[in-house]
């Protein structure tokens, strides 16, 4: 008689990782650190548990585990039911993972990054600076020099632009790469 497949196999196989949870692991890692990767990992492993087995199993403080949970819950990447303790009649939460919400995550945090450097390539674009060789820490906008007819409010000396054309560059290569992703 053949035995199902899955019965009496460990409960973790590495070999078994997707792509998808090796992402998910390590968007975890960058969010919580490593005792968030041991409580997801262990989440994994569990199914749907209380935070208290969690604890129990990762050995980490419960409190130190609710508060990860609540941080990866925030952001959608494992989830809580409310169920009812059979035994007790109190109302307990149940945890899970939520590896598919890994890719909706990874990319609205790439539009929020693309958001903000196309804001500063358009104002590195459309300003420029002006600074004085001789004085430290003298930094005006084009406008401000023309008020002083681009001579240094403290020494008097001539004030020169700045190039700021590296900058824009690197700005422009970074949003090529994101968007390419
Ligand atoms: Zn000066």
């Amino acid at each position: 008689m053949e035995q199902a497949p899955e019965q009496g196999a460990a409960p973790e196989r590495k070999d078994r990782e997707s792509p998808l949870d090796r992402e998910f692991i390590k968007v975890i890692g960058h969010l919580g650190g490593e005792e968030a990767v041991k409580i997801v990992e262990a989440l994994k492993r569990l199914g749907e548990v209380t935070d208290e087995v969690l604890a129990n199993e990762v050995g980490i403080r419960i409190n130190d585990v609710r508060k990860i949970l609540l941080k990866l819950y925030e952001k959608g990447l494992i989830s809580a039911i409310r169920v009812q303790d059979e035994s007790t009649g109190w109302y307990i939460f149940l945890w899970r993972t939520q590896p598919d919400q890994v890719d909706t995550f990874i990319r609205s945090r790439r539009r929020k990054v693309l958001e903000k450097l196309k804001r500063r390539l358009s104002y590195e674009e459309s300003r420029s600076f002006f600074r004085c060789d001789r004085c430290k820490g003298i930094y005006l906008s084009f406008d401000e020099a023309m008020e002083r007819a681009f001579m240094c409010p403290g020494c008097g000396g001539p004030l020169r632009a700045i190039d700021n054309s590296k900058a824009v560059e690197r700005i422009r290569e970074i949003i090529k790469k994101l968007e390419a992703e």
